[in-house]
């Protein structure tokens, strides 16, 4: 299938083909003709799928049909959880309107506000912001919103997540009620199916496999490891192993600073990327990791949403996300366009649950690989994780706090033999130390379901 035979206009084959892309992915061969015809869409979908592409080409097709000379209104407005997707689908929006007269602008909090007020005075076709900001803009009446005629929420689920809800609202309430929407959600929450209710007109509903199930490329690994030896051991990977562009994932904020000091101070050069830094240290940072001057990038898994590093080599767990598809939406970034990727985790004794769910989750086993040298203490228990369902926001681990009573989680204890990594410079060795998993997916955890 070609992108031409999906109805796009030759600019934009133009603009693709430029790009590199031979064929559209799944969720652009499905999205494409029904955003053409005007309909709107529930997409599931989640970064990595080429999503962005897929509401792109036709948003800025339809824009073309009647385009506006001169001073145009916003007529496209796309709506993202975090700075980093905003900038990202702008820099889309450019890419594959490179052939088209459309100007585009991307608007979040954190900077000045003035060259914002002075970009919207221009000519600004399609909009790409963060809620907050934008509706700052809406307060002191510097944005105007009458003349939208699509509308995309993307990331939706995160949207929500982050507490956007309120303020999506005041923004719909002042856009036309006669559009367009478009809403991708890589889940879908009885939250998301209240929005969707109440934002689209009999959507067309398009779902594409999650990355892990359809890529078989990523090779995935755990790494036992005592609690207090995860720093330790990570140096040791990535040095023994000769590791670049490493993304490593923590829980919270100051464990991503943390995290990337001590790294600095082994030798590696690494920064921290989350939503307390500037906007500036962020796009430095995300500007060094590609062009693999930084060797490593710590994040937060909100931080961490729409960074787009095509071959993306490494990805770390340091911590085990508290909700298991986080798990599949981090590892998600590793492993594209073809190359192949590693994810890698570090499991102490008190993540035996979350990894237990995240394997029934992906429905497989993953391979455990003991480093000799960090072999993990039995002595050592299970404390609770006690930042909960914070997602990446906690105070951290522990706080000195009483030891969990309650037993093992994993049935601790109870080793079950390593399965063999395919490659890689540790030596794989049975005896993980921890519960057996089963690789059965009896259910799965969190709002797929419809
Ligand atoms: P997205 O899911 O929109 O974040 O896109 C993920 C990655 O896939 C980005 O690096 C895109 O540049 C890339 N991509 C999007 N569409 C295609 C395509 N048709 N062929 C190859 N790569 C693509």
């Amino acid at each position: 299938m070609s992108f031409a035979s999906l109805g796009l206009s030759d600019e934009l084959v133009r603009a693709v083909t430029e790009r590199g892309y031979t064929e559209p992915t799944p969720i652009q061969a499905q999205a494409i003709p029904v955003i053409l015809k005007g309909g709107d869409l529930m997409g599931g979908a989640q970064t990595g799928t080429g999503k962005t592409a897929g509401f792109t080409l036709p948003l800025l097709q339809r824009l073309m049909e009647k385009n506006v000379a001169g001073k145009a209104p916003i007529r496209a407005l796309v709506l993202t959880p975090t700075r980093e997707l905003a900038a990202q689908v702008e820099e889309s929006v450019r890419l594959y309107g490179k052939h088209l007269p459309l100007k585009s602008m991307m608007m979040f909090g954190g900077v000045n506000i003035n060259p914002q007020i002075k970009q919207l005075h221009g000519r600004v076709d399609i909009l790409v912001a963060t809620p907050g900001r934008l509706l700052d803009h809406l307060q002191q009446k510097t944005v105007n919103l009458s003349q939208v005629e699509i509308l995309v929420l993307d990331e939706a689920d995160r949207m929500l997540d982050m507490g956007f809800i309120r303020d999506i609202k005041k923004i719909l309430a002042v856009l036309p009620k006669q559009r367009q929407n478009l809403l991708f959600s890589a889940t879908f929450s009885d939250e998301i199916k209240i929005l969707a209710d109440g934002l689209l007109t009999n959507p067309a509903l398009i779902e594409v496999a999650r990355r892990n199930q359809a890529n078989e490329l990523i090779e995935q690994r755990v790494y036992p490891v005592d609690r207090e030896r995860k720093r330790e051991l990570l140096t040791h990977l990535i040095k023994e192993n000769n590791w670049f562009q490493v993304l490593v994932f923590t829980r919270t904020k100051h464990g991503a600073n943390r995290l990337a000091e001590q790294l600095d101070k082994d030798g590696i050069p690494a920064m921290a990327i989350h939503g307390n830094k500037s906007q500036a240290a962020r796009t430095r940072a995300l500007a060094e990791f590609k062009t693999a001057k930084l060797q490593v990038l710590v994040a937060t898994d909100i931080a961490a949403r729409g960074i787009d590093i095509i071959e993306l080599p490494h990805v770390v767990n340091f911590e085990l996300p508290n909700v298991a598809e986080d798990y599949v939406h981090r590892i998600g970034r590793t492993g594209r366009a073809g190359s192949e990727g590693e994810a890698s985790s570090l499991v102490c004794v008190d993540e035996h649950k979350l990894l237990r769910d995240i394997e029934r989750l992906i429905k497989r086993e993953i391979p455990v690989v003991n480093v000799p040298g960090f072999d993990v203490d039995p002595r050592i228990k299970a404390e609770p994780i006690l930042n909960g369902s914070n997602r990446g926001q906690g105070q951290g681990r522990g706080q000195g706090q009483g030891r969990s009573q309650s037993a093992p989680r994993s049935g601790g204890g109870q080793a079950r033999a390593g399965g063999a990594p395919r490659t890689g410079g540790a030596k794989p060795a049975g005896g993980a130390g921890r519960g057996s998993a089963p690789s059965g997916a009896q259910h799965r955890s969190g709002g797929r379901g419809r």
